[in-house]
């Protein structure tokens, strides 16, 4: 799941599941889960803006 909110990068942590807001200016970016601590790559805006797969 990602999504662009506003100037927000919206995603999924792959491993916990829980949702990240990031600002798009820091993107793309590598950092860790402040859930779980898992490593995760922060897609850049562009991936943001086009990945819409899970659409509801
Ligand atoms: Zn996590």
């Amino acid at each position: 799941m990602v999504e662009l909110k506003g100037n927000k990068i919206v995603f999924e942590c792959e491993k916990c599941g829980v949702i990240l807001r990031i600002d798009a200016d820091t993107a793309p970016a590598k950092g860790r889960c402040p859930n779980c601590g898992h490593r995760i790559a922060i897609p850049s805006k562009q991936e943001a803006q086009k990945g819409r797969r899970n659409r509801r």
